[in-house]
């Protein structure tokens, strides 16, 4: 088994989607990024990675890239999931929480369940997504920040 985990903070601003695990979230603000700017794909996708040694997303698809100009994280998610087989493991279970003071996200963790679960393959009761806020003490409603832990498992040969 090998365990993972990643971290990742975006800022609010106006004129962008907002979007959490590929979930589109009404909402007047969105997060500023290169990509669709998921940060909780990102520390999702930073888990796996840091899990298997192998560095980080921005040095797999770097913002200097314009192939990676607002891209669908939920694609960049399935190319890491790609990686993670071909170094001979399956995801065991996934936490990701969201530091959010606003919107309530309550309504769409289902949702975000269900899209990672179909990134990785494997059953919805191997998600889960939390969403917390920090009372007011950290981000302040500045930004979005998630923090993303992950066991894998070896894939057993023969
Ligand atoms: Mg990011």
């Amino acid at each position: 088994m090998r365990i993972g985990h990643g971290y990742d903070v975006h800022r609010l601003v106006q004129g962008r989607r907002l979007v959490l695990c590929g979930e589109v979230i009404p909402y007047e603000l969105g997060l500023l990024g290169h990509s669709d700017a998921d940060v909780a794909v990102h520390a999702l996708m930073d888990a796996v990675l840091g899990s298997l040694a192998l560095g980080d997303i921005g040095h797999l698809f770097p913002d200097s890239d314009p192939a990676y100009k607002d891209a669908d994280s939920m694609k960049l998610l399935s190319r890491v999931v790609g990686i993670m087989r071909d170094n001979g493991y399956v995801l065991g279970n996934a936490d990701v929480t969201i530091i959010a003071e606003k919107p309530k996200l309550a309504p769409h963790i289902s949702a975000m369940r269900e899209n990672l679960a179909a990134a990785f393959g494997c059953g919805i009761g191997q998600i889960s997504v939390k969403a917390t806020t920090e009372e007011g003490l950290g981000l302040g409603g500045a930004g979005i920040g998630a923090n993303a832990v992950v066991l894998l498992e070896e894939i057993k040969k023969g």
